[in-house]
């Protein structure tokens, strides 16, 4: 939008400008309209006082051009690019050695107005631009003297004052403007920086992640944001005050500075939230940097009075949003689910599922259905973790899903038992690396540690609302002979879902690459639960999942 004439004039204030350099150009071109008019008013006030018959159409001439130049700018106004500046500054030059050589008087006071010119150029344009103008003015006046024929000392004199007089006034502008500006960057520095721990504040998080945003999007690169909360960190000030509060948040910023790369930036964005930006990171990569923080903060908390932990949510571009609302709602999402889920604990995002969820699971309670995101989203993680794939849980749910389908449940319970496939590892989350990644046979101490995932799947799925799914989930490692876990539950006593879950884990496992041996092919797989019905797997469920099977013709087209 146009600046109307009172905002032009400086009668009203301006409505804020998108472009700094908008800005600029409004307050330049007004600076230089009111200079021109007052040269012009100046020039006809002398008019006044002069004895009559000196020069009266002249002097009339030299400010009525003032008067229009300065009408110009009026009408261009912000629209005048540097180098109209420039132009009109040069303009002015010239007028004044018109008024100058006009006058017959080498020492006319018109050439006064050169200083006007002087202060402005160093005020407004930079050093090179405002030294051309000076170097212009210093050939304009000297011509001026020359062309006047005079060999007198004098004018040489006056030119080499004048001028010199010009050099000093603009360099000590020059130097004034350099001494703010750097003030001006110290301030807008500080407003972006946290006081207390050094790092970006909230305002200096959001300006740098909309400027990587810019940079991934036009780059294609991934790019992902990490927010971190400290757990239960009110009991801390509580217990110990806020000065050693603000000490162990002071040690956390450290310690996150020292965890995430160079490329990486931390911020912290709210009383104890912090994030991280990691440029050039897609999700599997930023969930190793957040559990890296999470472990660093855990172990260098660990002999302090007040042990601390992080929940941690995380959310990526593109794949998770495209807007910096959106990524950081996100993750902010995921954290909040972290919490949810027991804290201490990294949550990765996940709307795509989210969305697939809406329609699968009929309607969730809003909230729910928040969760289920992340916990699918986790379950992806664990699986990658497990198994270098984010393949096996989602076939587990395909599978687990079809056979609900074949034994003619309702179709709500088909889609809740295909979720429950996807997340039926979920507790693996509480397992550690050591355990899971072991090539060859794990030691009975292992054993009893990998046996806890049930537990503590469904204490996750609990915690998130779905209480069903948490049952189903517990009694996935049960068999029908009673020789299953965590409680040897036998037969009909475990519930049919769980009996779908534990055919499906199975036959996915069966007929896939592990680290201690290769896949089995589909019919070797499917004698295996033939052979083990009744005992391992439910009888009713195998059959039913080979006549789907057969009926398909491969083992592949289960897929559907
Ligand atoms: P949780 O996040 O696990 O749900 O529990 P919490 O106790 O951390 O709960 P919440 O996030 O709601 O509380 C934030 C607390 O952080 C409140 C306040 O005591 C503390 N806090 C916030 N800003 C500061 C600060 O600048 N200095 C200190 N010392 N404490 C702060
Ligand atoms: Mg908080
Ligand atoms: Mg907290």
């Amino acid at each position: 939008m146009q600046p109307s004439i009172r905002e032009r004039l400086g009668l009203v204030a301006a409505p804020y400008p998108t472009a700094e350099s908008r800005s600029d150009a409004a307050v330049m071109a007004r600076s230089m309209m009111y200079l021109f008019a007052a040269g012009a008013a100046v020039t006809f006030a002398s008019l006044l006082i002069s004895p009559p018959g000196t020069g009266l159409p002249r002097i009339a001439a030299t400010g009525a051009c003032a008067l229009a130049l300065s009408v110009l700018v009026l009408l261009v106004f912000d629209r005048i690019p540097v180098w109209g500046f420039q132009a009109l500054l040069a303009a002015g030059t010239l007028l004044v050695e018109w008024a100058v050589y006009a006058s017959g008087d080498q020492t006319s006071p018109h050439a006064m107005f050169y200083f006007w010119i002087a202060i402005y150029s160093f005020y407004f344009l930079s050093r090179a631009r405002a030294a051309m103008q000076m170097a212009f003015i210093g050939i304009a006046y000297a011509a001026v003297l020359v062309t006047h024929g005079d060999a007198h000392a004098t004018p040489v004199i006056h030119w080499a004052f004048v001028t010199s007089l010009l050099v000093v006034a603009g360099a000590f502008i020059a130097v004034q403007r350099g001494h703010v500006e750097r003030l001006i960057a110290r301030l807008s520095d500080a407003a972006r920086t946290d006081p207390l721990t050094g790092l970006h504040n909230r305002r200096g998080f959001e300006e740098l992640f909309d400027t990587e945003l810019e940079r991934a999007r036009r780059g294609a690169r991934p790019l992902s944001v990490i927010v971190c909360d400290l757990d239960a960190f009110k009991g801390v000030n509580d217990r110990f005050g806020h000065a050693a509060g603000d000490r162990a948040l002071e040690k956390l910023s450290a310690i996150l500075e020292r965890a995430k790369r160079r490329v990486d930036t931390a911020a912290r964005i709210g009383g104890e939230e912090f994030a991280v930006i990691a440029p050039d990171s897609d999700q599997h990569a930023a969930y190793i940097l957040a559990e890296r923080m999470r472990r660093d903060v855990r172990e260098r908390f660990a002999h302090e009075p007040y042990p601390l932990t992080l929940s941690i949510g995380l959310a990526t571009f593109p794949r998770h949003g495209t807007s910096a609302e959106s990524l950081i709602g996100g993750a902010d999402e995921a954290l909040y689910a972290a919490k949810k889920l027991g804290r201490n604990r990294t949550v990765v995002f996940n709307p795509e599922i989210a969305e697939t969820l809406l329609a699968v699971t009929g309607q969730p309670a809003p909230r729910t259905e928040r969760y289920s995101s992340t916990v699918l989203a986790l379950a992806e993680v664990i699986d990658v973790r497990d198994s270098g794939t984010a393949a096996h849980s989602e076939t587990v749910g395909r599978y687990a899903g079809v056979i609900a389908r074949e034994l003619e449940l309702s179709p709500e319970l088909v889609e809740r038992i295909r979720f429950a496939g996807i997340v039926h590892d979920i507790g693996k989350i509480g397992i550690p690396d050591s355990i899971l990644g072991k090539p060859g046979f794990l030691s009975n101490e292992d054993w009893r540690e990998m046996r806890r995932h049930p537990e503590i799947g469904a204490r996750i799925l609990r915690g998130a609302g779905m209480d069903d799914i948490g049952d189903w989930v517990l009694a996935h490692h049960e068999r029908p002979d009673g020789d299953g876990y965590p409680e040897g539950t036998h037969g009909d006593e475990i519930p049919v879902e769980s009996r779908i879950l534990a055919v499906a884990d199975a036959y996915e496992a069966m007929t896939s690459d592990r680290v201690y041996r290769p896949a089995l092919t589909a019919d070797a797989a499917r004698d295996e639960l033939r052979r083990f019905a009744g005992a391992q797997f439910d009888g009713r469920v195998v059959d039913a999942f080979l006549a789907l099977m057969e009926r398909e013709d491969t083992a592949l087209s289960v897929a559907g």
